[in-house]
């Protein structure tokens, strides 16, 4: 006959609790000495052979601790525990099983021999879910005093709160691990920022197509005094590199091959120069090379190493360039002065038929060559 009353959900009520007992993770973990303690005062307290702290799984009874009492797990259907369940607020005393129409039927056991008795006080999880019980049995019927009933209420407080702290002290770990995962997401966000950060900074500073820096860096190199005054800070040389007839170069082999043509003049000035140089696609097909703490005579010689370099890139084509020089001395001319004069140098150098170095001479420094030089 169907009831008129909704029925409770008992398999809603059973996931829930399961899904309380699964949170504390105590499941077929190693014993641990807290709890053995428990169930051996509990022995001791109520004078019995036997004590357990049982969890109530899905169809099994698992024991945490336990004396007396087979390690392991028992078929749940065929426990005393299971009655917790059903009294879920107080102690449940059985002083003689053989003699309770509840358990009568079950033949429960205690190793091998007829449970008799059986006192156990439901553990539970803060909102109230029974997860199992603090129990002691014995193969003989007796009874409790209420000091006894009253020690086993306390030992199964105890075992809650030692449930609270393993749950708390997972989730601190898990927190822990957590917090340590996002610091290294951030970390690695971090790194690809700066990666980024560099790349657009790299890209700001450079001439995609040959490498080396741009106007934008000379610019912002004019703009620093201190960066300025430390190329200045000895005798310098300013460089102005000139492809020779480029426009014809663009004009019979394309302008594929005139790019490739540039990064071979680009190629050929930085295996010339030493670490401190300086070098800037100033325009088109000219650069520019600072090369600080260089009298003209030295960089002369670099210069002569870079048209010859160019003379030997692996081209389907002869390529020249043609270079003018200038020196600068700490504190006596500006580097828009000394640059005027190696555009003078290259000017000269265009006029007296390229594919050659010319070093200003206006300026003497040193024992600077006289010009041209080749
Ligand atoms: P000169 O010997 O007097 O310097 O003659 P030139 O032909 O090199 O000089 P001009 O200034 O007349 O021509 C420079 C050419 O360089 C014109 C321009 O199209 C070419 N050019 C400038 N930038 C690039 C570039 O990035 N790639 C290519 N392929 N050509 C470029
Ligand atoms: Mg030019
Ligand atoms: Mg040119």
């Amino acid at each position: 006959m169907p009831s008129d009353r909704p029925p409770r959900d008992i398999h809603a009520d059973e996931q829930r609790r399961q899904d309380a007992l699964d949170e504390y993770e105590l499941l077929d973990t190693a014993r641990e000495p807290a709890y053995q303690d428990i169930v051996k005062l509990a022995v001791m307290l109520c004078e019995v052979p036997a004590a357990a702290i049982s969890l109530i799984d899905r169809d099994r009874l698992w024991h945490k601790a336990g004396i007396g009492v087979a390690v392991g797990e028992s078929t749940r259907r065929d426990t005393a525990c299971e009655h917790a369940l059903r009294e879920p607020g107080r102690l449940l005393v059985v002083e003689d099983v053989a003699l309770d129409p509840r358990f009568a039927k079950l033949s429960l056991k205690l190793g091998d021999r007829p449970l008799r008795f059986y006192a156990g006080m439901p553990l539970r999880s803060p909102d109230g879910h029974v997860l199992g019980t603090l129990c002691v049995m014995d193969a003989v019927p007796r009874s409790l005093d209420a000091a006894q009933r009253e020690g086993l209420e306390v030992l199964a407080r105890q075992t809650q709160h030692l449930f609270e702290l393993s749950r708390y002290a997972r989730e601190q770990r898990r927190l822990l691990i957590e917090r340590e995962a996002i610091s290294q997401r951030l970390e690695a966000s971090r790194a690809d920022l700066q990666r980024r950060h560099d790349k657009l900074k790299y890209s700001a500073s450079h001439d995609p197509l040959t490498g080396l820096l741009n106007r934008a860096a000379l610019a912002q190199l004019r703009a620093a005094p201190e960066e300025l005054a430390r190329l200045q800070q000895a005798p310098y040389s300013l460089m102005l590199i000139d492809v020779d007839r480029f426009k014809q170069v663009n004009d019979r082999h394309g302008h594929l091959l005139g790019d490739r043509a540039l990064r071979a003049v680009a190629d050929a000035v930085a295996a010339s120069i030493r670490e401190g140089d300086l070098a800037v696609r100033y325009g088109g097909e000219e650069f520019l090379v600072v090369l600080p703490n260089t009298r003209l005579p030295d960089a002369a010689a670099v210069a002569e190493r870079v048209r010859q370099r160019v003379l030997l890139a692996p081209l389907p084509f002869a390529l020249t360039v043609s270079i003018g020089l200038a020196g600068g001395e700490p504190g006596c001319d500006t580097p828009e002065r000394v640059f005027d004069r190696a555009d003078q140098a290259l000017y000269r150098a265009k006029a007296g038929g390229r594919n050659c170095v010319v070093a200003d001479d206006t300026l003497q420094i040193g024992d600077a060559p006289p010009a041209p030089l080749s």
